[in-house]
């Protein structure tokens, strides 16, 4: 068999599927076939129950299914789920693990294969297949198995996630729980609104719409127009292109015409679907039969569908006819959250996040921690396009999403977020008291900011200034680049809401996972590549505009910093002091009256841990981006749910690249920040006060936490904590003596989130 051919076929298949039982059904079918084995069955997980369910055959009694299970650990099945292994006997009822179930009708089967399916660490269920010869299944048929199951995996869960919430079949599962990870501490409850990017088939949620008539003809506006520009492409086209070539245009009005696409469309609006939801399901449907077709051609036939498709759905987005009106208690749920779907949604309306994609270090969650909703990340099993509507729990501590609550839960979160009132409640009190340990010793506490709205959120909080403005997030707000003015003005009102506290403003940060609608940038490893100053000093048509207005903002206020992040190596900063000194002198020429502004690096990759002292000996101060500066030490993609469990600040790696960071600026004199957001967690904070970090910049939400913890503590004794754990070699060893140390001096009940740790998978 070709392997491959047969492996995305079965997949394919498996995709079209419209619930768990027809999935299972077609890989019990497909697989069967594949393998050329008489008997093929697949045995589904019961965590409940701890048990494994005859879920779905090809070759024993279909007349039992659901009716027969046996406990993890017993007989071959059971053991394949408990190990976690696969079993490959040649004569299976003599086994001494296996166990007679009565009427499979297993007697006559002799050969036994048995894989896990294994998704996220999770164990679904166990595939099987069986032959009467006494014979073991060779390697290759081993590892194809083996190979079907890991890719049907995420498959069976998806489907499997769906069904909790299959409303049609009134099968709603209460409680159905998806497990992610902790974005944003807190708890929020609300009603899911779906969120995608604009244009985007794959992210389309299924809506009702309000009256088919209006609907139906609003569609066939929309087609018209998608007609017009294909007449027209197709005329511009007409003398450059080969006429085979301009033949595709005559499929695309075939496509077009009433009684193909738009027919099927009509008829699923006309069932009460919305005009963008029936568009979204039909070109999927059809896209993944193009795709399971052999002939190429016809599988190439695929792209034009799908390129109709977006062209349809754009016209029906950008039609919008009515502004948006947001209900209350909004959770934006979505594939990929972005900073800009974040900030449409009024503030006040806004309750929750939930995003498929991303960890808690993406940009997304650090936006959401330092505006207080709370955020589940990477909750890859949501079926997003389904959940529009539904009532749902965010809790933002566990990292878990629970859809359909019913009132028991409902009620046992309530009174969390009304216990959470009353603790923030209880920290408003130490506004306006100083960060220091009960011996004296003072810290400054800083915030990060980067939308207009934390100024006063951050002064309501107690911030001494900012340690930390991500500048590109007014750039990410916009559809171009803002001009020099309207930075300015942007820059200016954050400089005078703090003044005469600093501001340390950082130079365009984008690259990584904060790309620009209007400045597109394709790469296969982003964050290794074209990021923060790699770009501005690639563009100094971009960053010296930024300069000036920075400076020009300062005037007569002079509380501004400048920071440069991504630094590796010296010679960027001598090319980036070059244009901040030009930049200052053409405000100078231009008779503005404007003091050079102190600036500084971030030391965010290992290069600029182990350059920190020389480094620090040629600028004003230096400040530790501790998210990057994790990921690239731990070699972990801050932006990726798979790893997140091996993103660790805790790491003694980290904590030992901070140390030796500390010293070495110390050792001539500069000072030094952190404003990656460990500085935002409690116990962070003790010990980066013991190394001796002169402030500590965080989101707003957290700082009267940290601010209480500091409070708590003589600086002797966070020395004595950092001595400790400085000893230590592992991150679990060193998180639980933090936690041990903050538990036995009464004050985790502001921090929820650090006890309970922030992966919660
Ligand atoms: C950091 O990397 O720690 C940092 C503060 O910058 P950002 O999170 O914006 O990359
Ligand atoms: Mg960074």
């Amino acid at each position: 068999m070709n392997i491959l051919q047969s492996l995305s076929g079965i997949v394919q298949r498996v995709n079209t599927a419209p619930d768990l039982q027809s999935a299972l059904d077609i890989i019990v079918r497909d697989v069967r076939e594949a393998m050329g084995t008489e008997v093929c069955t697949v045995y589904m997980a019961d965590h409940g129950e701890s048990r494994l369910v005859f879920t779905a055959t090809e070759g024993l009694n279909r007349e039992a299914l659901g009716k027969l299970s046996l406990p993890f650990g017993q007989g071959l099945v059971g053991q394949v789920a408990l190990r976690e292994e696969s079993i490959n006997t040649s004569n299976a009822q003599t086994d001494p693990n296996f166990q007679f179930l009565e009427n499979i009708g297993e007697e006559p089967f002799n050969s036994f294969l048995g894989v896990p399916i294994v998704h996220h660490r999770r164990v679904l269920g166990v595939l099987v297949v069986q032959q009467t010869d006494r014979r073991s299944f060779d390697e290759s048929e081993e590892a194809f198995l083996l190979t079907m199951s890991a890719q049907l995996a995420g498959v069976i869960a998806h489907a499997q996630a769906t069904g909790m919430l299959d409303t049609s079949a009134n099968a709603n599962v209460a409680n159905a729980e998806f497990r992610g990870i902790a974005g944003a501490s807190g708890v929020a409850i609300g009603r899911a609104l779906v969120v995608s990017q604009p244009a985007d088939l794959y992210g389309v949620p299924s809506r009702r719409n309000k009256d088919v008539y209006e609907e139906i003809v609003f569609f066939r506006a929309c087609v018209g127009r998608v007609r017009k520009d294909v007449a027209k492409l197709s005329m511009q086209l007409a003398d450059r292109l080969p006429a085979e070539e301009l033949a595709l245009f005559d499929v695309y009005s075939k496509m077009l015409d009433e009684h193909a696409l738009p027919a099927e469309i009509e008829q699923l609006i006309e069932a009460g679907e919305w005009a963008q939801g029936a568009v979204s399901r039909v070109i999927l449907s059809h896209l993944r039969a193009f795709e399971q077709m052999e002939n190429s051609y016809l599988k190439e036939r695929a792209v034009d569908v799908k390129d109709l498709g977006r062209r349809v759905l754009e016209y029906l987005q950008l039609a919008n006819r009515e502004p948006m009106i947001y209900p209350d208690n909004v959770v934006l749920v979505g594939n990929e959250l972005t900073a800009t779907m974040l900030a449409e949604v009024p503030r006040k309306k806004l309750v929750g996040l939930v995003s498929l994609k991303g960890s808690s270090n993406s940009h997304v969650a650090i936006l959401a921690r330092s505006m207080g909703v709370p955020t589940v990340m990477g909750a890859v099993d949501v079926p997003f396009t389904e959940v529009d509507g539904s009532e749902l729990i965010v809790d933002g501590y566990a990292g878990v999403v629970y859809f359909n609550p019913s009132l028991e839960l409902r009620t046992s979160y309530q009174e969390i977020a009304e216990e959470e009132q009353l603790v923030s409640k209880g920290l408003e009190a130490l506004k306006d008291l100083k960060c220091e340990t009960t011996d004296g010793h003072t810290v400054a506490l800083w915030v990060n900011t980067g939308l207009a709205s934390d100024a006063s959120r951050s002064l309501d909080h107690g911030a001494e200034g900012v340690g930390l403005y991500r500048t590109e997030v007014p750039f990410l707000m916009r559809d171009r680049f803002p001009s020099e003015e309207e930075q300015r003005a942007i820059y200016r009102m954050h400089l005078e809401a703090f003044a005469p506290n600093p501001v340390t403003m950082r130079t365009l940060d984008i690259g990584g996972d904060k790309s620009l609608s209007y400045f597109p940038i394709e790469e296969d490893n982003p964050f290794l590549g074209w990021r923060g100053i790699r770009i501005t000093l690639d563009h100094p048509e971009i960053f010296l505009p930024q300069l000036r207005a920075m400076m020009k903002a300062n005037v007569g206020i002079e509380n501004l910093g400048i920071m440069l992040p991504m630094i590796s190596h010296m010679g960027e900063i001598d090319e980036s002091m070059k244009l901040i000194r030009r930049a200052h002198s053409e405000l100078l020429d231009e008779g503005f009256d404007v003091p050079l502004p102190p600036v500084g690096v971030m030391i965010e990759v290992p290069a600029a841990v182990c350059l920190a002292g020389e480094i620090a000996s040629r600028v004003d101060f230096i400040s530790v981006g501790s998210n990057d500066l994790t990921q690239y030490l731990l070699a972990v993609d801050r932006n990726n749910s798979s790893v997140a469990d091996l993103y660790c600040s805790y790491h003694p790696a980290v904590l030992q690249a901070l140390q030796m960071i500390v010293s070495a600026a110390h050792e001539v004199s500069t000072p030094v920040s952190i404003c990656g957001e460990l500085a935002g967690d409690p116990g962070a904070a003790l010990l980066l006060m013991a190394m001796g970090y002169d402030s500590l910049s965080m989101n707003a939400t957290n700082l009267p936490k940290v601010k209480s913890v500091i409070r708590a503590f003589t600086k002797a004794e966070a020395d004595s904590l950092l001595s400790d754990v400085m000893l230590m070699h592992s991150a679990d060893s060193i998180q639980s003596a933090i936690e041990n140390v903050l538990e036995a001096r009464g004050v985790t009940r502001f921090f929820r989130d650090s006890i309970r740790g922030r992966d919660s998978r």
